[in-house]
């Protein structure tokens, strides 16, 4: 409901007569039997595979996984360091479908950051920035949702040929560069709230403001005048900083192509995965482990061999859609 993510909707909003990307993630998983825990161990094996350690017993043990029958909880997806050290848990309502299979590898990219920075003196023991934390996962994710990767799980039975690419990407776009703009404004927002240059007779009209400006959105119906649109955002209820989101939306993409480019890879950068290399995941975890004792700069340079946030990564990803809609669109007036 806040336009943060289309890619659901990619069935009524792809062009007609253009193919899917060749399977559906949710009725493959519903088909292959998965459940809750097959969910989280699949996720948890993405990890191992490139080197990491298990999960602790106590994860299994004390983490929820499944909505409570018997108690109302936040469902919000969430991964949780209770001790600091090694009881890492993760809080999810997990339902099996290709959403829920993504997250499972965004949380659990929380809890192996936690443990793997777990060494460092107390003070350290963070996210190289609160950006870093989210893109973990995420990284992971862009290998786990690969057609090359679900094969090698038996998800998927066959590898769409290179017609799925486009309709893959531009599924894909419709979750990671939809995002952007969304990732942006909510602090932007938030800012002008705390700084007073909004007051709170216009909370509403100055979150619609920016939701026009950057997403093209406006609200469905007119608005009453009491309205508080932005509280039904998780993040702003909560008072969780957003601006982590926007800049994993880019740090993953660095990560994911310099680990492509360390695994050799050669093919379509969203065809690629790293799932199994362990020279990869040894280098990864080694960004991870310096935590917050050095500035994010250096993190991301032991990694990636980058020292700035960089959007060229992005752009390598999305490059073959980039180029098809560009003739698509040609000769169209696009904006709003
Ligand atoms: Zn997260």
């Amino acid at each position: 409901m806040w336009g943060q993510a289309w890619g659901n909707i990619y069935d009524i909003a792809a062009p007609q007569g253009l193919p899917g990307p060749g399977y559906d993630l949710t009725a493959s998983l519903q088909a292959k039997g998965y459940d809750a825990t097959r969910m989280m161990k699949t996720g948890e094996g993405f990890y191992t595979a490139m080197g990491m350690a298990p999960l602790p017993e106590t994860f299994w043990s004390r983490s929820m996984i499944t909505r409570p029958r018997d108690r109302e909880v936040v469902c919000h997806a969430s991964a949780w360091d209770v001790d600091n050290d090694q009881d890492v848990r993760v809080k999810m309502c997990t339902r099996v479908n290709a959403d829920d299979f993504y997250t499972v590898h965004h949380e659990l990219g929380h809890n192996v950051y936690q443990r793997a920075y777990a060494k460092q003196p107390f003070l350290f023991r963070g996210g190289a920035n609160d950006g870093f934390h989210e893109a973990i996962g995420d990284f992971v994710g862009l290998s786990a949702l690969t057609p090359t990767y679900l094969k090698q799980i038996g998800v998927i039975d066959t590898v769409p040929g290179p017609e799925a690419d486009i309709p893959y990407l531009l599924k894909m776009s419709m979750d990671k560069i939809a995002f952007l703009p969304f990732g942006l404004l909510v602090d932007k927002w938030r800012w002008q709230v705390f700084s007073g240059q909004v007051d709170p007779a216009h909370y509403n009209e100055a979150w619609w403001k920016l939701r026009t400006q950057y997403q093209g959105l406006t609200p469905p119906g007119p608005r009453p005048a009491d309205a508080f649109d932005p509280g039904a955002k998780f993040h702003v209820a909560d008072s969780t900083p957003y601006t982590r989101y926007f800049l994993a939306q880019v740090y993953q993409f660095q990560f994911y192509r310099a680990a492509c480019r360390q695994a050799g890879w050669t093919g379509p950068l969203n065809r690629c995965s790293v799932y199994g290399d362990k020279a990869v995941g040894q280098k990864f975890e080694a960004m991870m482990a310096m935590g917050q004792s050095k500035p994010w700069p250096e993190a991301l340079e032991a990694f990636t061999g980058e020292k700035d946030l960089d959007a060229s990564a992005i752009a390598d990803y999305f490059a073959p859609l980039n180029l098809w809609l560009t003739q698509q669109n040609k000769g169209q007036q696009c904006g709003w």
